[in-house]
């Protein structure tokens, strides 16, 4: 690989975000809203921005969550649907990085390898592979915001099913969608319970033969309407920004309520969720055995299936469930342990993310390999000992975004703040003594159980604890002092043996 000539000589940035997906735009237009005096751009390693809605392609894909809520808080959603498709989500984030300046800032096919921080220069130095031309990528940065979601972009999750090779149709995982797929009128066998299958049965059954979903276990899916009443009603009667706000408002406070019936009263919520399904599906459907999941409503995220389209396809007999397990594949199709065939043309294997951290790249403090898992995250957007380092991870039980939408806020004033006292570097440090830690994510999903080992840990007590609801959050990283005990603020320049000691100690 080559070093692209000139690029170690440019300026250090204020701050360096790696991603162009929902979070990194966020980050930059908060930035340019909040901060209009520092400098930053994006290294984005795909040749768009967008990250998951630009990547997945296949058909019906969509949001899960009320664009009020997993949209930001200073752009309003105008589309007159709420759960929205990925191509209106990618419009919504083009306007928005073009508002914040975001759109000239990004630089594409730059895939992030390494990122080591030096306390002597109280500088990132950021190595990216140059995909387009096969050369290296050298940035210096004071702060590196990394927003790089969750999972691996090239590969997705497949488990090993028996006989995949004998297969003589088409095998597809969603993450890789082949554009010129055409499959009306075929015979689709979709493998999954997940919000991928849950959109993927009722799009394809539009045009296909038939769509049969084979699950091993069965998901809560809950039927909701594409538009939001009450949001419109707002937007009929106020100014688009407060209708905006108030939509939020009322959906955080739904989600929260409706989150806590699940965890407060599952027994409840099972019955309320089964009452919805037996309404939705036809008179004497086994809803006992494709919607009864063995475990408490969310414990695992909730499907949603907009304007109950799955159970219409299921209705109107073009798509079926299969609740069992598999035994092999066939050359023509699917076999249950039960010894029941299922005749495909094409198999989806719509099995989930494989969790891949800060994107792949190495972090390194003064020479040191940080290890994430040996590292307790600080209000969920820092880790312990990584100075000047910041991450962006939402919620797993309400839209995503709020959660990013208030660490951009507390980053921002954290920025402000090292400013106006003359700080260059900010890490966060352990309490003395122990501290009990448990995993980062208290979440049943397939793909967290599979890495719950290699991600960061949380604490059993503030500032070290991921909360996971907006409000306690809001108060905290929104309004809430920025000062912490944990936190250690370092002066520049003069004071930079300072920073290199003590930096270089917590790291190790
Ligand atoms: C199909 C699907 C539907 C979803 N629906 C919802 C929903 O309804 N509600 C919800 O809350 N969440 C949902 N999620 C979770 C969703 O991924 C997040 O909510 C959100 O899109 C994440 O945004 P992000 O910017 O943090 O990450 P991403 O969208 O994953 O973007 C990360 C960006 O970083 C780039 N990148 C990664 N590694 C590197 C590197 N090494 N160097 C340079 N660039 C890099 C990627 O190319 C990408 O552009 C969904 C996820 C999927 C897969």
């Amino acid at each position: 690989m080559n070093a692209v000539n000139g690029t170690p000589d440019e300026a250090p940035l204020d701050v360096l975000i790696v991603g162009a997906g929902l979070s990194g735009i966020c980050a930059a237009s908060y930035l340019a809203r909040e901060l209009p005096r520092k400098s930053w751009t994006i290294l984005e390693a795909r040749s768009d921005l967008g990250g998951t809605w630009d990547l997945f392609r296949y058909p019906g894909i969509r949001s899960d969550s009320d664009l009020f809520t997993f949209g930001f808080e200073f752009k309003p959603w105008r589309s007159e649907k709420a759960i929205a498709d990925a191509p209106d989500i990618l419009v919504y984030l083009r306007e928005a990085a073009a508002e914040s300046g975001a759109d000239k800032k990004i630089r594409y096919h730059h895939k992030v390898l390494r990122a080591e921080w030096d306390s002597k220069a109280a500088l990132w130095t950021v190595t990216a592979h140059r995909t387009d031309i096969g050369a290296e990528a050298r940035i210096r940065a004071r702060w590196l915001f990394c927003a790089t979601g969750y999972y691996d972009y090239d590969r997705g999750y497949s488990p090993p099913f028996a006989g995949m090779d004998d297969f003589r149709g088409t095998l597809i995982h969603p993450q890789h969608w082949p554009a010129d797929f055409d499959y009306a009128g075929k015979k689709i066998a979709v493998i999954g319970s997940g919000a991928t299958a849950v959109t993927l049965v009722p799009a394809l059954a539009a045009t296909a033969a038939h769509v049969t979903q084979i699950q091993r276990t069965p998901t809560y899916v809950m039927p909701l309407p594409s538009r939001d009443w009450l949001a419109d009603l707002f937007r009929r009667f106020l100014p688009e920004v407060r209708a905006h706000a108030a939509a939020r408002k009322a959906n955080v406070l739904r989600q929260r309520w409706f989150w806590l019936l699940c965890r407060n009263h599952p027994k409840l919520a099972r019955r309320l969720i089964r009452w919805s399904n037996r309404r939705s599906l036809p008179k004497g459907y086994p809803v006992d055995v494709h919607f009864n999941p063995p475990y408490d409503p969310w414990d695992q995220r909730l499907c949603v299936a907009p304007d109950g389209d799955l159970f219409k396809a299921i209705r109107a007999g073009r798509a079926s469930i299969v609740t069992g397990t598999i035994d092999r594949i066939t050359e023509t199709g699917v076999r249950m342990a039960s010894g029941e065939e299922i005749e495909a043309d094409a198999i989806v294997t719509a099995t989930g993310l494989q969790i891949k951290l800060f994107g792949g790249a190495g972090l390194f403090v003064d020479g040191g390999r940080v290890e994430p898992s040996e590292r307790l995250v600080f209000k969920g957007m820092m880790l312990d000992g990584v100075p000047n380092f910041c991450f962006a991870a939402g919620y797993t039980n309400s839209a995503w975004t709020l959660k990013v939408g208030l660490l951009c806020q507390q980053f921002c004033r954290l920025l402000a703040l090292m400013d106006t006292e003359g700080h260059a570097v900010c890490v966060a440090e352990r309490p003395p003594g122990e501290i009990a830690t448990r995993p980062l994510l208290d979440f049943g999903a397939g793909y967290v159980k599979r890495a719950i080992d290699m991600l960061p840990r949380q604490g059993d007590r503030a500032p070290w604890e991921m909360t996971f609801n907006y409000v306690e959050d809001a108060r905290m990283l929104s309004r809430g002092e920025i000062k912490d005990p944990a936190l250690r603020f370092l002066p520049g320049q003069d004071g930079n043996a300072d920073a290199a000691r003590v930096a270089g100690a917590t790291a190790a």
